[in-house]
């Protein structure tokens, strides 16, 4: 039921007013029409049919999550694999800025395709077929207007949801049971009620696109076979593909051809205020030279393709006070709050708060308690984010770290694997109150970890010898650990499965982290060891890396890997072994003092 323009057979109520038609607003809404058919959905979107192709938005790139809520939940799997390319997953090239061959700069990245399907998504495209489908489904679809104002009803009352036609004239108003602001990054309701708080995350980006597929082995030349054999068969341009250098990734991401059959690329730059300001990409020309700068040989390879569009973003960052309010409004998307684009989150936390806002609905439909609801996924939500914010806050030393960044991404994928996905794979959101609270007990415990882990990983990164180093670390390394736990998102567990596997990931993380910090020590001079300890905080620490652990350092050949503790083996069949020549007893040494609480001064 498509609206051109506000007219009189528009029915004057809906049990849900969408502000803002965007990804976010148009997944809520096909949400709603799957979870809830009985619910009326109404989205009111500024921007009117057809949207460009290729150069609409960015938020091209898909992970597991957000992949897995596209796919299954919204049951877009058969139109996704038809108009969008299957993503071979994130791949990396750190040490940037210092040589500029491709092969001679570590490598992270898949082996093969990937297992559990992701995309890259043209948002023009995947947008307009949403409406479309949205429209097909029974969603009051309103384009070409834009929402002026919200009055928020208390009590039982009906919200009044004011709007007209962009660009003026024709001011109506609709009845709303419920709220969503969908209106993107300047948030209506986040600012109508001064809900903005900074994320603590400074970061910039430019971005573009340009026709034609733009693919990183051509980067390397044929003579370089050992770099080629790895990818025999010539699949990754599929990847999301990351240069990267200290405070700065610059992307690649393919995008399907459309009816035309002109395929694009998307190609970004993001860097971290500190070492790179934002005046440093501003505009199209200080883009290109920074990346002649930073990426000579991509600038080579683009500098002359034509830019179909030039966006920029100062400081992209920010949270939100609030997600779900008992008071019948949720925010969701931009609208609420944005973190960073490394490891493409943004379409993971639209699907959390559009999977989290039709919960809370149907506790409502329910006639249940829905102000203990939305401060229960009020609560998960702002945890989950800002869990995901530290993922970046402290990252732009590692992103210049060849030995530093594996261990990251090491990190990165076991927490999002064995918690974050989990949740969202098994449906654990779905509980109810009193069997939710022990996972959102285990989220607090995964995050008091995710925070030692950055900081350590960033201190690290900031003492560590950072030449390339021209080897392939290949992540995840089948059969590993790490792939299981990237193989078991498609495993079924009931919540009580999911529990006691979450418990268990949870102390295998504790154990990484305990390896990570044996790791950095290992690696750095005596001084730095000192000045790492005293900036992590070590001795605050409530683990240091065991004995035990340390004394099969002693042991060697197969004796020595069937002492280490399995997590430990895993790591190193992606990591390499511990840096440094030491033996049990000099990495016993250099631990318990690293871990040793400082004496008391005298008197
Ligand atoms: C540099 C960068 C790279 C990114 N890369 C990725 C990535 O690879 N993967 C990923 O998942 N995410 C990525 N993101 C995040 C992603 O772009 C966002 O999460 C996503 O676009 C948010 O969608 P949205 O629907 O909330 O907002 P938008 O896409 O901005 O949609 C908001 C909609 O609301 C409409 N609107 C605005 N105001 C009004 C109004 N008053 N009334 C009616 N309609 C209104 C607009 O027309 C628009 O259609 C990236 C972000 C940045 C900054």
């Amino acid at each position: 039921m498509s609206q051109e323009r506000p007219d009189s057979s528009l029915p004057s109520r809906f049990d849900v007013v969408i502000g803002g038609g965007g990804l976010a607003g148009q997944a809520l809404a096909r949400l709603l029409r799957r979870e809830l058919p009985e619910a009326t959905v109404c989205v009111i979107e500024r921007q009117r049919r057809p949207l460009p192709v290729a150069a609409h938005k960015v938020g091209e790139s898909s992970v597991e999550l957000a992949s897995q809520f596209f796919s299954v939940v919204l049951g877009l799997d058969e139109y996704l694999r038809a108009r969008h390319y299957l993503k071979n997953g994130l791949r990396f090239y750190p040490g940037g800025g210092h040589t500029h061959a491709l092969e001679d700069r570590t490598e992270i990245g898949p082996p093969e395709r990937a297992k559990v399907p992701s995309f890259q998504l043209d948002r023009g495209r995947l947008e307009q077929d949403l409406r479309d489908m949205n429209e097909e489904a029974g969603v009051t679809l309103i384009e070409g207007c834009v929402v002026k104002d919200v009055e928020l009803a208390d009590g039982d009352g009906d919200h009044l949801v004011h709007f007209e036609t962009h660009g003026g004239g024709d001011p109506r108003t609709v009845r709303a049971g419920w709220f969503v602001d969908a209106t993107g990054r300047r948030g209506l309701l986040r600012a109508k009620l001064g809900l903005t708080r900074p994320s603590g995350h400074l970061a910039n980006a430019a971005w573009w696109r340009v026709p034609g597929r733009v693919d990183v082995a051509d980067l390397v030349p044929q003579s370089a076979t050992a770099w080629h054999q790895r990818d025999p068969e010539h699949i990754r341009w599929y990847s999301t593909v990351h240069f990267m250098g200290p405070g700065y990734w610059l992307w690649y991401i393919p995008l399907a051809a459309g009816d035309d059959g002109q395929d694009h690329t998307s190609i970004g730059i993001v860097v971290h205020d500190e070492l790179h300001p934002f005046d440093t990409v501003r505009t199209r020309e200080r883009a290109l030279a920074w990346v002649e700068k930073h990426e000579p040989r991509c600038f080579a390879q683009i500098k002359d393709l034509p830019m179909v569009d030039f966006l920029t973003l100062k400081h992209y960052s920010h949270a939100t006070a609030r997600m779900f309010s008992p008071q019948r409004w949720s925010l969701i998307g931009d609208a609420g709050a944005f973190s960073d684009p490394f490891y493409s989150p943004g379409s993971d936390f639209i699907a959390l708060a559009a999977s989290f806002t039709v919960e809370i609905l149907k506790v409502r439909h329910r006639g249940g308690d829905v102000a203990e609801a939305a401060e229960r996924f009020d609560r998960v939500y702002l945890q989950f984010f800002d869990t995901t914010c530290e993922t970046y806050r402290k990252a732009a030393p590692v992103y210049g770290s060849p030995r530093v960044l594996p261990a990251k991404v090491y990190w990165d994928d076991f927490v999002y694997w064995s918690f974050v996905c989990q949740y969202f794979f098994r449906g654990l959101f779905k509980l109810p109150a009193d069997q939710h609270e022990r996972f959102e007990l285990l989220g607090r415990e995964f995050a008091a970890l995710q925070f030692r882990a950055q900081k350590l990983l960033s201190e690290w990164a900031r003492r560590a010898d950072n030449t390339p180093r021209p080897v392939h670390v290949v992540l995840p390394v089948i059969p590993s650990m790490l792939a299981s736990l990237y193989l078991d998102l498609v495993r079924d567990m009931s919540p009580d499965e999911a529990h006691a596997y979450m418990r268990d990931k949870l102390a295998l993380a504790g154990e990484i982290l305990g390896e990570l910090a044996l790791r950095a020590l290992a690696e750095l001079a005596p001084e730095q060891r000192d000045e790492l300890a005293r900036a992590v905080d070590l001795p605050s620490w409530p683990r240091r890396p065991p004995a035990d652990r340390i004394a099969s350092e002693a042991e060697v050949g197969g004796k020595r890997r069937r002492a280490l503790p399995p997590i430990v083996r895993d790591m190193e069949r992606t990591l390499g072994r511990v840096p440094g020549d030491h033996d049990a007893a000099a990495l016993e040494a250099l631990v318990a003092r690293a871990f040793a609480r400082p004496e008391r001064a005298a008197g």
